[in-house]
C-alpha cells in the first residue's frame, strides 16, 4: 500500500493527552512502538500513520487536510477555529467520536480575596491565558470588556507577579489554582478529548480503514463506562 492510501492520525507528543492516546490505539489492536522516537510512525499491522506533534498543531494539521485524523481535546480544538476564523482560514472538521479522557474545565480564577460579586466584577480586568479567543468569546457573551495577556505556560503565576488581575486556564482538580492562591469563580468552557476527521472527503482505501477502526474505538470507550 503506498503512503497516500495510509491513514494519517496526528497524536500529541508528549503530554496529558498522550498516554490515554497510546492506550486507546492499542487497544483497537494498532501495534505502536510507544519507545519510538519517530514523529511520523508506521503501525505494523494496519495501514496507519501516527504523526506525534504538539496539542496546539492538531487542529490545523487536520483541517488542513494534513492529517485525516486527530485526536485532541475540544478547548484546543475551539480555541484554534476560532483563531483560524479570525485570520480568514479554513476551520472546518468533523468531531467523529467524543473521547472519555482529557476531562478538564477552562475557568476565570481571580487571587484569593478578591471581592467577587458576579461577572460584572471583571470588567475591565487583565487575563494571562493560553485561550484569549475562549475567553473573549465569553466576555462578549457576557456583556464585559476584558484585555489580556497571552502565556502558554505558567498562567497562574501572572497575578502574583503583576502580569495580570486574574488567569483563564484549564482546571481539573483545582489543586493548582489553590496552591498559587487563586480561587475559581467562572467556569467558560467543558472540554474532553475529541476524535476529529478532516472535512475532506477520504479516498475508499481511507475510508475503508476508517470503518474499521471506528467501531473499535467506540468499543473501547463503551468499554470504559
Ligand atoms: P502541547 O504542549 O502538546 O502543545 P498543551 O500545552 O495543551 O499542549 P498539556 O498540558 O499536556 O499540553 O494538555 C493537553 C490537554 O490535556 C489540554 O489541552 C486539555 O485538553 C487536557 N487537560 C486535561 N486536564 C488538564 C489540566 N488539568 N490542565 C491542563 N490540561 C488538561
Amino acid at each position: 500500500m503506498t503512503t497516500e492510501t495510509r491513514l494519517r492520525i496526528a497524536m500529541q507528543k508528549s503530554g496529558r493527552l498522550s498516554d490515554d492516546t497510546q492506550a486507546l490505539l492499542k487497544r483497537c489492536g494498532l501495534t505502536l512502538n510507544v519507545t519510538d522516537r519517530r514523529l511520523l510512525a508506521h503501525v505494523a499491522n494496519m495501514p496507519i500513520d501516527i504523526m506525534r506533534v504538539r496539542s496546539s498543531d492538531i487542529p490545523g494539521l487536520v483541517m488542513d487536510g494534513v492529517c485525516d485524523l486527530g485526536i485532541v481535546g475540544d478547548n484546543t480544538l475551539e480555541e484554534a477555529a476560532l483563531e483560524r476564523e479570525l485570520m480568514g482560514q479554513k476551520s472546518q472538521y468533523i468531531r467523529t467520536s467524543q473521547l472519555n479522557f482529557g476531562g478538564c474545565r477552562l475557568s476565570i480564577a481571580m487571587p484569593e480575596g478578591f471581592d467577587y460579586q458576579g461577572i460584572k466584577s471583571l470588567d475591565g480586568l487583565r487575563f494571562a491565558t493560553t485561550y484569549p479567543q475562549l475567553l473573549n468569546r465569553y466576555a462578549k457573551e457576557q456583556g464585559i470588556n476584558v484585555e489580556f495577556c497571552l502565556l502558554k505556560g505558567s498562567v497562574e503565576v501572572a497575578p502574583r507577579v503583576g502580569l495580570s488581575d486574574g488567569i483563564c486556564d484549564l482546571v481539573s482538580t483545582g489543586a493548582t489554582l489553590e496552591a498559587n492562591g487563586l480561587v475559581e469563580v467562572e467556569e467558560i468552557f467543558k472540554s474532553k478529548a475529541s476524535l476529529i476527521q478532516t472535512a475532506s472527503a477520504l479516498c475508499s482505501e481511507k475510508q475503508s480503514i476508517l470503518d474499521t477502526l471506528l467501531p473499535r474505538i467506540q468499543g473501547v470507550m463503551k468499554a470504559k463506562e
